[in-house]
């Protein structure tokens, strides 16, 4: 088929050519005296998408979850108690490695389309005076369902419960695209990977510690090796890192860097609201509904429900086959109920019209009862009202 195929999925996200570009080297000895030139900028920059002065950063070559399996055996001790609320298959996902690698995980379970219930952590942190949760886990960005969880109200939340435990945050489909802030919000450890909002291919996982998660390591003793941050730490602090890195990404991540500091964090964050809100007006005016209940809405997917009698898989199987758009599926317990729409990193009103269109075009194909043009006119209004 000519033109291209766009990526409507939640990543991996549309790698701008500019970065595609940047990758295109050829392999280097990372050993040589000129390498830390390049790993220790990125490192302090990366500290910038972090919001973090207090933090130090982190890349390892593998992917998001291996961020989350970074967070928790480097900081914590086997057998430790962890809580999470599970609302989507990523908070599931990470809910289970905890359980897999041994920790006691305490799961609270929340509506699918919701977010981390502040009142209830709150409640549940003071009903445990001798601190046995070692760690809150939090997923900022539900990639599932949709849904964006409210970090700084964690903080909050616990420390009105006065508790000591360290704060996880998994904003792989957050860092990059919607506000995060590291320092201010007493994030312990920043999970993020290089597949969405840093728009490059998978292959690197970037995260973020506190000194207290990296003093918090000092006393860990879960086995570790590839994952083990003090090795990294121990190579990092000249530059070099402790294995071979994937110079392509590292490549890559410069000019993402570059990308996302030139337009600007608020700008950037800015940009993704408007295409979040302009897809929402769409999804509204062809009368369906959002996964994400109304104060959770995320501004880099939208999860959106088909009628009873519908299944979305037909729509993402029609928007692939004949208009060549990847839309992303419903996962798990909302398999054939939702198809998501991606509406982060490399994009702008006219490729998200594009995907609206192409949406709407798979909708009406399987019997949709919605207005043609609809969906499209409500975001194009919006984006020309909007636009600067
Ligand atoms: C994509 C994603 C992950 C997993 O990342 P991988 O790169 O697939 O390992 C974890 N958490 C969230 C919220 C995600 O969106």
């Amino acid at each position: 088929m000519a033109g291209r195929n766009h990526l409507y999925i939640p990543g991996p996200t549309n790698v701008p050519s500019e970065i595609l570009n940047a990758m295109h080297v050829n392999m280097e000895d990372h050993r040589s005296p000129v390498f830390p030139e390049l790993l220790t900028p990125l490192l302090q920059d990366l500290k910038k998408i972090f919001k973090t002065e207090a933090g130090q950063a982190f890349i390892f070559p593998a992917t998001g979850t291996a961020g989350w399996e970074i967070a928790l055996t480097n900081a914590l001790n086997p057998g430790d108690k962890v809580l999470i609320y599970r609302f989507g298959q990523f908070s599931h996902l990470w809910a289970e490695m905890a359980k897999r690698l041994g920790f006691i995980v305490e799961i609270h379970e929340e509506t699918w389309g919701k977010g981390i219930p502040l009142d209830k952590l709150e409640a549940r942190l003071k009903e445990d005076p001798k601190h046995e949760i070692k760690a809150v886990l939090a997923t900022h960005n539900e990639t599932a369902t949709g849904v964006t969880s409210d970090i700084g109200g964690v903080r909050r939340a616990m420390d009105e419960a006065n508790h000591p435990a360290l704060l996880f945050v998994d904003g792989v489909s957050s860092i990059a695209s919607i506000d995060f802030r590291m320092d201010e919000w007493g994030v312990d450890g920043a999970i993020s990977g290089s597949q969405k909002g840093f728009m490059l291919p998978a292959g690197g996982t970037f995260l973020a510690f506190s000194q207290k998660a990296l003093k918090a390591t000092e006393n860990s003793t879960y086995p570790r090796c590839f994952l083990d941050l003090k090795d990294q730490m121990t190579a990092n602090q000249n530059g070099y890192t402790p294995y071979t890195p994937s110079l392509p990404i590292l490549y890559g991540l410069r000019k993402s860097l570059e990308m996302l500091l030139e337009e600007g964090l608020e700008h950037v964050f800015a940009r993704h609201h408007r295409l979040a809100e302009g897809t929402r007006k769409a999804v509204f005016a062809w009368g369906l509904k959002l996964c994400a209940q109304p104060g959770f809405e995320s501004d880099t997917v939208s999860a959106v429900v088909v009628p009873e009698n519908k299944d979305a898989r037909e729509v993402i199987s029609t928007a692939f086959s004949r208009y060549d758009i990847s839309l992303g599926a419903g996962l798990s317990e909302v398999a054939g109920k939702v198809f998501r729409i991606g509406h982060l990193g490399d994009m702008n009103d006219v490729s998200m019209l594009g995907a609206l269109a192409g949406v709407e075009m798979a909708l009406l194909d399987n019997g949709f009862n919605i207005k043609p043009g609809s969906g499209v006119a409500a975001a194009m209004e919006y984006y020309r009202s909007t636009a600067k």
